[in-house]
């Protein structure tokens, strides 16, 4: 029986933020990880995303200042330019 569906790595970003906020299910919770547990590339966004927010001390783009927004966008271009991604799955 499979209890835990497979998600996507866009489906699986697209998780991460409410993941990071507490805000997922707790379905979504185990798929997500159960998606990262076998995703090396989700799993460094994941990695990311956590670092981002303990350097800007809070998510929401209206609470960043300058420099945190423009550390934040720095590490969005690295994180895309190691996967080769074009961006083009980006929200
Ligand atoms: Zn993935």
């Amino acid at each position: 029986m499979m209890l835990v569906k497979d998600i996507n790595c866009r489906h699986a970003v697209r998780l991460i933020g409410d993941y990071l906020e507490g805000k997922l299910s707790r379905r979504d919770r185990r798929r997500l990880e159960h998606h990262l547990a076998g995703c090396d590339a989700c799993g460094a966004y994941l990695e990311q995303m956590r670092a981002t927010i303990a350097l800007a001390g809070q998510v929401g783009p209206e609470d960043l200042s300058d420099d945190a927004l423009d550390a934040l966008l720095d590490v969005f271009d690295n994180f895309q330019r190691d996967r080769g991604d074009p961006g083009e799955d980006m929200p």
